[in-house]
């Protein structure tokens, strides 16, 4: 394995990336309450987009190569890098994942995504998706979990792994993983969402890390579309993704992307965010 080079930031570089954080997680809480039937992935892009330049950011995902949009927006099969369409319209029951970040004046990046199930559709398939939604989703936050304590960052691969099988047959994307963010969105280290032989660099305080589960109903296999960019299940399974960006401090851990700083995400596993002051 290549040596990573890890950026460790300093309590004030954390309190400037909350910033970007809050901004991403505005822009996701927009479009999340813009989700209903017949709503196209365009207009969610638009949505996410008006939030952050008004926050006075700048979408990050728009600064990626090839890239034009403000999210990505995948649904259904789909689990991640769907590219937002005036023709992709939402219909009730689907299952969509959405992936947004900001970068702020100041340089510094937030990264988040979360899955919604559309309302209105029937309701079988709705909860067989809710199941999919929430097992990615109790995956991320014991994947924090295990980063407020962890010595070694597989262990937030393991957490991740071990709460997506407790939750029943779901498939982990191998390809596709968390890693560092910074002053760039995509740093060194990666952030496997399962166990690895490796169990990962040292923690430090002054890692940030985007931790995502990627999952599907069934098979671990994908497949990229046409278009280059979206990454669907093989066997067309639906599937979830959720992502924070997370700070591990001397104090404790932030979760920047996070509005509440992860207090509530992280109640079960008694476990206190600690915010740093500015
Ligand atoms: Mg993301
Ligand atoms: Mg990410």
């Amino acid at each position: 394995m290549a040596r990573e080079r890890i950026t460790l930031k300093s309590n004030s570089d954390i309190v400037l990336m909350r910033e970007a954080g809050l901004i991403t997680a505005a822009a996701l809480k927009a479009v999340r309450e813009a989700i209903s039937p017949g709503v196209s992935t365009l207009e969610l892009d638009s949505i996410a987009e008006a939030t952050i330049v008004s926050m006075g950011a700048k979408s990050n995902f728009k600064l990626v190569a090839g890239y034009r949009h403000t999210i990505c927006a995948s649904i259904n099969d789909e689990v991640v890098h769907g590219i937002p369409s005036k023709d992709r319209i939402l219909r009730a029951g689907d299952i969509v994942s959405v992936d947004c970040g900001a970068i702020t004046p100041s340089g510094w990046n937030g990264d988040a995504a979360f899955s919604k199930v559309v309302p209105g559709g029937n309701p079988e398939l709705m909860a067989s998706r809710q199941r999919v939604s929430d097992a990615g989703e109790s995956a991320l936050w014991a994947g924090i979990a295990a980063f407020a304590t962890a010595t070694r960052l597989n262990e937030v691969g393991r957490a991740v792994e071990k709460s997506i099988k407790a939750a029943g047959r779901f498939g982990i994307l191998q390809d596709y993983i968390g890693h560092g963010v910074g002053r760039s969105m995509h740093e060194d280290p990666a952030v496997y969402n399962y166990q690895t032989r490796d169990l990962g660099p040292v923690i430090e305080p002054g890692l940030v890390i985007a931790i995502e589960p990627m999952i599907t109903a069934g098979s671990q296999a994908v497949k990229i579309l046409d278009d280059e960019w979206t990454v669907s299940s093989k066997d067309g399974s639906d599937s979830s993704h959720w992502e924070h960006t997370v700070a591990r401090h001397a104090g404790g851990i932030w979760v920047l992307t996070a509005e509440d700083g992860g207090v509530a995400g992280l109640a079960k596993y008694g476990i206190t965010p600690v915010p740093l002051e500015s």
